[in-house]
């Protein structure tokens, strides 16, 4: 079975089709919805909105919108 390291804390696991662990996952879901309700109560929010209102590191608000999680305007 092919091994992955974690994307998010680096942890090594089994490769599947997913970059995080389930911990991490779990912890990226959760910030993803607060994200999203966040984005659809602020529609055309910028990324530095969405860092000061919801206290998300800029750094994970970037990561969750690389992988396509995020519309932004
Ligand atoms: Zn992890």
């Amino acid at each position: 079975m092919p091994l992955a390291n974690c994307k998010g804390c680096g942890k090594l696991m089994i490769s599947r089709k997913m970059p995080y662990c389930p911990d991490c996952k779990t912890k990226q879901d959760l910030l993803y919805r607060q994200i999203r309700d966040y984005l659809k109560e602020n529609p055309g929010s910028t990324l530095l909105d969405v860092h000061t209102n919801t206290g998300i590191p800029i750094s994970t608000v970037i990561e969750l919108r690389k992988e396509d999680y995020i519309p932004y305007s």
